[in-house]
Formats: C-alpha cells, structure tokens, sequence
C-alpha cells in the first residue's frame, strides 16, 4: 500500500496544500451559539484544523461559566495537546488553566484575554483597541452625514464587564470621543459615561434593549437622540428595537446613528434597511488561520508567529498576542468587504 493510501483525506488535504502532516488533539471551548460569530469562529477553526491533520473538540457553553468551567475540565481529562478558549469570563479559569498546566497542556487564548493565570501561552485576536475607534469614528461620521454640524445627542453601550476586550472597544471609542465631549459637539445626555455604568453583562441584547428603554423615557421625551455608541452587533439590534418602539426611523423622526461589530447577518440586512449605520468586520476564519499557526509552531516546539509584546497583561504577565485588522463596515463598502471576501452570499443577504 502506498503511503498516500495510508493517509486520512485530512491528511492528504494538509499535504496537497503544503502543510507539514500533525498530530494531535485540539480542545476548543467556545461562549455561546448565541451569536452568529462564534459558530463561524467554531467552524472555521475545526475545518482547518483538521485540513492540518489534527483531532478536534469543539464545545459551546451558552454563556454559563460552570458550564465552560466543566467543558474545559473534560478535555484536560481526555488529554488535548492544547486548549483554545474562548473565555465567558476571562477571570475564572484560573484553576481549570492550573490543571492544564500539570497535564502539559498548552494554552492559546482566542479573541479574548484570558486573565490571572500565568498558564496562557499566546493570544489571537484582533486590534480591540482600533475596533473601539473604528465604532466611534464611524459614530461621529453618521452624525455630521445626517444630522449635520451638531451638537450631538448620544448615548453609550459598552459590552461584558467580564470581557476584557469590552474596556479595549470601550477605550478605543472613547478616545474619539472624550475630545467631543469636551468641547460641547458630543452631548451624553443621560450623563452615564464608565464601563461600570454603561456595561452590559454577557453582551445581552435584551439588557441593552430594556437599558435603551429606560434612556428614552427618562432623558429624551423633550429632546431628540442622534446616536448610539454600541460596542457589539447583538446589542445594536435591541437598541434599534427600542428607538423604534417610540418612533425613530417613521415619520420625521430620522433613526440615529448606531454602531456595531461583527457583521452578523441581521445587521448587515438591517443597515441595508436603513437602520444600522455601521459594524466591523473581523474575519473570523483568519483568526481561525492565525490560531492553527500557532498550534502547529507550538506542538512543533518552535515559536508562533506574534506581532504585539506590550498591549495584553493578564494581570499576571504580558501575553504575546497577533492582533489582526479589523475593518469598519458602512453602506459605503459593505459590498466589497463582506461578499468580496466570501464571508457571505448575496443570497443570504437577501
Ligand atoms: C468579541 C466581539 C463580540 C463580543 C460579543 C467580544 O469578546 O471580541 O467580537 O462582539 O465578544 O460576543
């Protein structure tokens, strides 16, 4: 029997395309199914992973961390080579990363920090402080295109007080806008400003939606919103929902200006329909490719391929990281970006 014939499709897959043949098995914990994102994310990661030759478990925790806590716990048991993770709660995996440590296994944290455990080895993920300024930027340009020279009524949202990438977006947009604040042309109205303010637990676009409800009853029944500063597609629509309930985007009432990211589905259909201003794209298959790189390089005993040595302290050390680019998204581009890149179909756009 020739080798070939000895070989899985995956592994002749990995050698066609040039890939050095691997072993081994790769846990992949992931937040929720509830987002579009995560599910490309999941995907992606197991396609390719096992186009290189490798083993996969792939499991989601619908946004319960003992849930993830026991998912992670039972891949150690079944001795994965490496743990990628998504964390729900970047802070408490402290002692799931500990056991992983004993058991020789290695630890890549996925899109968000993993924080207080010396025991993570790298971090792929995107420039979440560029995402943050990419969402305001966007936010600031809606605004003069539809309502002129201002000044500005806004609102903020920020994402999970339990992700560390919810300060980076939060951060990142507020260095945007602070300077606006200050001289009048940016007006917060509710005077709620601060991640311990405006975060908004587990990224739930019910609790953005219900907050968005209590902003408009009790800040704009005499004045008029213009725009939202949402860190997060799925809060973007219950946002939306809300503005619509008392009348914006009917009648005279233009809707205001809201921000995003991910591209998820229903807000690329619902910026086309003149409601969402704006999202940022962040492909989710090349951080699934920069992900296996760095699994390959690790289990090969090299060293992965980084770009960023400074930006992401666990709290316990620095995690060298790949950002990737994030791109922001508007009626203007979202053509070329997102069915350009084949990230969607036209039809199911449609
Ligand atoms: C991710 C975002 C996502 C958010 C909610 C963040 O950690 O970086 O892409 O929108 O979680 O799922």
């Amino acid at each position: 029997m020739t080798l070939t014939r000895l070989l899985t499709t995956a592994a002749v897959t990995a050698l066609v395309s040039g890939a050095a043949f691997a072993e081994g098995t790769i846990g992949i914990a992931m937040p929720t199914q509830s987002s579009a994102r995560w599910i490309s994310d999941g995907n992606s990661m197991v396609e390719q992973f096992k186009a290189a030759g490798y083993e996969t478990i792939l499991q989601y925790a619908e946004d319960d961390i003992p849930n993830q806590l026991a998912q992670i716990e039972n891949m150690i048991t079944n001795d994965v080579d490496v743990l990628v993770i998504a964390a729900i709660d970047g802070t408490t995996l402290s002692n799931a990363l500990e056991n992983a440590h004993f058991a020789d296994i290695r630890v890549i944290a996925y899109d968000r920090l993993i924080r207080d455990s010396a025991y993570v080895d790298y971090y792929a993920t995107f420039d979440n402080f560029k995402v943050g300024v990419q969402q305001a930027t966007s936010l600031v340009d809606g605004l003069s295109e539809r309502f002129g020279d201002g000044p500005y009524n806004v609102e903020l949202f920020g994402g999970s007080p339990d992700d560390n990438n919810a300060y980076f977006f939060y951060n990142g947009a507020m260095s945007v806008l602070d300077p606006l604040i200050a001289d009048g042309t940016v007006n917060i109205v509710s005077g709620q400003m601060g991640m311990e303010t405006v975060g908004t637990l587990r990224w739930d676009g019910a609790v953005a939606q219900a907050r968005m409800d209590n902003l408009l009853s009790a800040h704009y029944t005499d004045d008029t919103i213009h725009g939202v500063l949402s860190p997060y597609d799925g809060l973007s629509i219950g946002i939306i929902s809300s503005l619509k309930g008392v009348g914006y985007g009917s009648g005279d009432q233009e809707m205001p200006i809201v921000s995003g990211q991910d591209a998820e589905l229903r807000s690329i259909k619902s910026m086309l329909a003149g409601e969402q201003y704006s999202t940022v794209f962040k492909d989710t298959r090349e951080l699934a490719r920069v992900t296996v790189g760095m699994v390959d390089a690790l289990l090969a005993g090299g060293e992965p391929e980084i770009n960023d040595t400074t930006t992401y302290d666990n709290g316990v050390k620095v995690i060298p990281s790949y950002l990737l680019e994030p791109v922001s998204v508007d009626m203007s581009n979202w053509k070329d970006v997102i069915i350009g890149s084949g990230y969607y179909t036209m039809d199911e756009i449609q």
